[in-house]
């Protein structure tokens, strides 16, 4: 058969040799990471959450749902060939760039790319794979890899929100993950923080995601420019106001750039509103912000604290940390085989069963 697509620009900067103590540490796992266009496979100890191995590669939009799935059976094909013999996976899990059903290991649907949905991710690979396949939600997959690995270690009740294209989240309530009653708990980037806001993706007004995302922080800057205000930004984005990203933003606001700092502070405000608001509800112990919006690190997050002590019901305001995730780029590979390990972790033989979360 011939391929449908071919991946774009494969990464083989992450591969390495396999070392001793990669091949003794047992309890090894394939971790696999759709995102929108880009995808990931792993070899992850799920016990530890250490990447062995990994290979990634861009994928087109126009290649599909069976295109991204030849994509990324080739890069797993890649690791498997690399491994050395006689090491056994415990099963494979799977982080997908939206809704999905859980505990069929089904794709609900695809925001990005067609022919995803109602695709029975998890039977598909694991007729193909020979293992046990469990597939989830990223922003989901991702809150338990940072509870099990991450900046969410040590807590119980955590919410994990995603900052970057859009806002996602994942909530964990007593150590596990909190799907609600039809699996869309923790969509966190469509609280209505400012009713009179600007007009979100989900055709709401005043979203979170609308205010605080990679996309809107590059409009509200474009906004301030349009305005007359002078500013560094439109020379760092070499005159072209549609090429300002959120990163240039954070960049002008450190050298000084007082529209990119105003902007900043704004989309803090509103971010730590929502968590005030998420807390309200909750009561977590940590938020932990991921996303490639995350990377500023203190620049946002220190402002965002600032939001939230000022809207946080005050018996809250000392007691919530609000943390970086410990792994952005690697968030799906770890979410990925928290999955594993959580599945491992219920049947102490490991005999996972398809689909079963
Ligand atoms: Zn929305």
């Amino acid at each position: 058969m011939p391929r449908l697509s071919h991946c774009i620009g494969t990464d083989p900067a992450h591969r390495k040799e396999w070392g001793v103590s990669d091949v003794t540490g047992g309890d090894l796992c394939l971790a696999l990471d759709f995102g929108g266009t880009k995808l990931a496979a792993g070899i992850v100890d799920w016990r530890s959450g250490h990447v062995i191995q990994q290979a990634r590669c861009r994928t087109g939009e126009a290649s599909g749902a069976e295109g991204q799935i030849a994509d990324m059976l080739e890069l797993v094909d890649g690791l498997l060939a690399a491994m050395p013999q006689g090491v056994r996976l415990t099963g494979a899990g799977v982080s997908f760039g939206g809704p999905v059903e859980a505990a069929t290991g089904t794709v609900l649907q695809s925001h990005h790319v067609p022919g995803w949905d109602g695709l029975p991710l998890a039977s598909r690979l694991s007729h193909r794979l020979g293992l046990p396949v469990l597939v989830e939600n990223d922003a989901n997959a991702v809150a338990l890899g940072e509870l099990l690995y991450g900046a969410g270690r040590g807590a119980v009740d955590l919410v994990y929100m995603t900052i970057s294209t859009g806002i996602g989240g994942g909530v964990i309530l007593g150590g596990e993950l909190w799907r609600g009653h039809r699996g869309l708990a923790g969509e966190v980037g469509h609280m209505v923080v400012r009713p009179d806001g600007p007009l979100c993706t989900c055709g709401n007004y005043g979203c979170l995601e609308a205010l605080a995302s990679g996309l809107s922080i590059a409009r509200r800057a474009r906004e301030a420019l349009a305005s007359g205000a002078g500013s560094e930004l439109l020379a760092l984005a070499e005159g072209d106001p549609q090429s300002i990203t959120a990163e240039l933003v954070f960049r002008a606001a450190r050298g000084g750039d007082e529209v990119a700092q105003s902007v900043i502070a704004a989309v803090a405000t509103d971010l730590g509103l929502g968590i005030a608001m998420l807390c309200s509800i909750l009561d977590p112990a940590r938020v932990i912000l991921g996303g490639g919006v995350a990377k500023a690190g203190e620049q946002l997050l220190a402002p965002v604290r600032e939001s939230f002590r000022r809207h946080a019901f005050p018996m809250l305001v000392d007691r919530v940390e609000i943390v970086r995730a410990a792994a952005i780029d690697e968030g799906g590979l770890l979410g990925a085989a928290a999955l594993v390990a959580r599945a491992a972790a219920r049947d102490r033989t490991c005999q996972m069963h398809v689909g079963i979360p």
